[in-house]
């Protein structure tokens, strides 16, 4: 199975038909149906690792101001308590714990909502653990790669550049061209993954100047380390979708294999 790493952006590509909407339903047509998802989003970032282990993951609706019409929408995929249990065993029995208070946030089913619109494909999610360094989340990838013999798509949610404030400055000001730290830094991460080049990714946060202007935050940084952990020497890489949205916001996705 591959292993994807995808550009969420908006929760307003939930109901709108745009690009990147569409992007995500070709990402699902052209991967093998999977048995199961394991999806690790930017906004599950808590002190810890956990893995979600109940049977029917409740939609949270992590986002605020937005059209009424997406508070409304579920995506009622069923849990996998025994992959939640598989997986929360490689990432390490003595560091993860199962919860049952998380569900699936926005970062996986406003992509999962247009892959797969039965929700018919049972989902974990994984979180991310902030107190960890970029190379300690590229090794918990690495862990759950076996994962992939067993049909199970690892599906990573972030954004390769996640400067909010400058996105929001942007669209009130209509200026919409992209500017060179963002268009920088989604090339330089473009580049250490198609070389991979390991140390070099590893490299762009929080250690370059661009880096810490595209991420303030790392939560929309590290989901990408995931992937390219799962990932191996031979997969092929592919870049399904790229581009900018709100001008510095970028909605590269990329297909490890
Ligand atoms: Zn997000």
């Amino acid at each position: 199975m591959p292993v994807v790493f995808v550009g969420h952006g908006s929760p307003m590509n939930l109901i709108e038909d745009n690009q990147w909407s569409r992007g995500f339903r070709g990402l699902g047509q052209r991967l093998p149906r999977p048995a199961a998802i394991l999806a690790v989003s930017a906004h599950w970032f808590v002190d810890g690792t956990f893995v979600t282990g109940g049977d029917s993951p409740r939609t949270i609706h992590d986002f605020s101001g937005f059209p009424q019409a997406l508070y409304e929408i579920e995506y009622p995929a069923p849990g996998d308590p025994d992959l939640a249990e598989r997986a929360r065993l490689l990432v390490g029995g003595d560091r993860a714990a199962l919860s049952a208070d998380w569900g699936l946030d926005h970062g996986t089913w406003s992509v999962l909502r247009w892959m797969y619109p039965e929700a018919d494909i049972p989902v974990v999610q994984l979180s991310i653990d902030r107190r960890l360094e970029p190379a300690g989340h590229l090794e918990l990838g690495r862990r759950i790669t076996s994962l992939r013999e067993e049909s199970v798509l690892i599906l990573a949610s972030g954004n390769l550049t996640h400067n909010l404030p400058d996105a929001f400055r942007r669209m009130r000001e209509g200026a919409t061209e992209t500017p060179g730290w963002a268009a920088r830094f989604d090339d330089a991460a473009a580049e250490a993954i198609t070389g991979r080049d390991t140390a070099g990714l590893l490299a762009l946060w929080p250690d370059s100047l661009d880096g810490r202007r595209a991420h303030p935050t790392p939560d929309h940084w590290l989901p990408v380390l995931y992937a390219y952990g799962a990932s191996r020497p031979d997969d092929r890489v592919d870049f399904p979708a790229a581009g900018f949205d709100l001008g510095s916001l970028s909605m590269r996705s990329v297909v490890f294999g």
